[in-house]
């Protein structure tokens, strides 16, 4: 079983795609990656999730990523003692440490962390952007602001700080516990939500200690002042557009898109689009010319995967949207535009033994017209290197490890195929061969790349590259 294209789906679950039998149909309609939202599922439902996605895995044969979010500190106001208060523009309105309601000159701000991160001049913006408000006077008791777009504004609306850091690590300890859970399950991906700085990733890096690979979910503007850092220890990064386009103007979101994709595929760790992908198909079964545009671009962009949210987790059309998805990429990138662009992006090989080689592999397979470049990777690196070229020629890894598949489920262009370790140089050739013909990839008589590092299973020493016949055998 393999896919007619190189960028990856990720899917949302939720009461629209929970069920067995439908995960199954959004997997061969072509999701990838299913994401599990912790802010909306319960430890025991996310095991059975979890469950139910390693059934479809082992029914197909093939490794599927798990992708869990946490939810990460997001801010609310209290309550009011009518359920709202009116903000009329203009006016002065507080925010207190007391928990009694609100009404309209004050409401209680129950995150003693804002107190020390706001200053005067500092915006804060209510319920998705739609109040916007400007402090005038912040101290460790109270912050004054004064009503710039002014609004109804009810029981613990969510709050954003786009100029303030606050001191809050990425993780709150409803995210410690579900991560502690997550890990438990065995999750390939950890998705880290409103990452301010590097430190933030690091912190959750010393808790899985590699059981899962951390993706730090740009929605921030402080954290897209810091991507030259995130980036050198995030596994991998999400452009979260959703929170990004409350947190900043949304005009500049597809310029920021642009810098994230831009960053990730230079360093060659993958990157996920995200939100309102594909919006209108929560309720209609075809989506907008616009939304196609936008999963169209993101394709563009080289990105490694999109994602799907309410679309596929509460929508009307779960598996449509999967499906949608799946031909705007085939499509997009079957035109030569498409490889235009990814060669006139093409990042430089660093100075090392892999990238040289994932280049020449790259140009080989381009020059000789290969089937397939086809890579030995024990923990992914080499798989991702490759990848990191965007080439025209297939990629098929090879993994001893059921773990490294599901990675790199994400990650742009990989097929990858587990199975144990050659045992010599010969059987390396051949089983590739082999697989490659198995799984579609080459047919008898035509030429493949092979890559690897010898001595097998040392990760880090790619240093193999060899060209190989299929030979009429290769169904044996
Ligand atoms: P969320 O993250 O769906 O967890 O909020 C994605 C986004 O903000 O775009
Ligand atoms: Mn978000």
């Amino acid at each position: 079983m393999r896919r007619l294209r190189r960028t990856k789906v990720v899917a949302t679950l939720g009461p629209a795609s929970g069920s067995a039998e439908t995960i199954a149909r959004l997997f061969e309609a072509g999701a990838d990656v299913f994401r599990i939202n912790m802010s909306h599922t319960p430890h025991d439902r996310m095991r059975e999730l979890v469950a139910a996605i390693r059934k479809v895995e082992k029914d197909h044969n093939r490794p599927i990523g798990i992708l869990v979010d946490l939810q990460g500190p997001k801010l609310r106001v209290g309550a009011f003692a009518g359920g709202s208060a009116m903000l009329d523009n203009g006016a002065t309105f507080t925010f207190d440490a007391d928990p009694v309601p609100g009404d309209t000159t004050r409401v209680h701000l129950p995150h003693p962390e804002i107190f020390e991160g706001v200053q005067a001049g500092h915006t804060l913006l209510l319920d998705d952007g739609k109040i916007r408000l400007v402090a005038t006077e912040a101290s460790k008791q109270k912050i004054v602001v004064r009503v710039v777009v002014g609004g109804k504004l009810s029981d613990r609306k969510g709050v954003s700080l786009p100029d303030s850091i606050l001191p809050f690590s990425a993780l709150t300890p409803k995210d410690r516990s579900d991560l502690d859970a997550a890990l438990d399950t065995g999750i390939d991906w950890i998705g880290l939500s409103f990452v301010q700085r590097p430190d933030d990733i690091a912190e959750a890096k010393k808790i899985t200690r590699g059981r899962a690979a951390v993706m730090a979910k740009i929605e921030k503007p402080q954290a897209v002042l810091r991507l030259d850092e995130i980036i050198d220890v995030a596994d991998a990064l999400m452009v979260a557009r959703g929170d990004l386009g409350v947190e900043m103007p949304l005009e500049k979101v597809p310029g920021i898109q642009k810098q994230i994709t831009r960053i990730a595929r230079r360093a060659g760790k993958p990157v996920v689009v995200a939100t309102q992908m594909l919006e209108s198909m929560i309720s209609s079964p075809v989506p907008t010319r616009a939304e196609v545009s936008d999963v169209a671009t993101a394709i563009f962009d080289g990105a490694d995967a999109v994602m799907l949210s309410a679309e596929s987790a509460a929508g009307q059309f779960p598996v449509e949207a999967v499906s949608t998805m799946n031909r705007i990429a085939e499509e997009v990138e079957s035109e030569d535009t498409y490889h235009t662009i990814m060669k006139a992006q093409h990042a430089e090989p660093e100075a090392t033994g892999a990238d040289a080689i994932a280049a020449a592999t790259r140009q080989i397979a381009e020059t000789l017209d290969l089937s397939a470049s086809i890579c030995w990777t024990s923990a992914g690196a080499t798989g991702l290197r490759v990848a990191r070229e965007r080439p025209q020629v297939p990629i098929v890894a090879l993994s001893p490890n059921l773990a490294t598949g599901r990675k790199l489920s994400v990650a742009w262009g990989i097929h990858c195929i587990v199975t144990e370790d050659a045992r010599d140089t010969a059987d390396m050739v051949d089983r590739a061969c082999k697989l490659a013909f198995k799984d579609g990839f080459a047919k008898a008589g035509r030429r493949v790349i092979i890559v690897a590092g010898v001595p097998l299973g040392t990760p880090g020493a790619t240093n193999m590259i060899r060209i190989a016949f299929v030979g009429a055998d290769a169904a044996d």
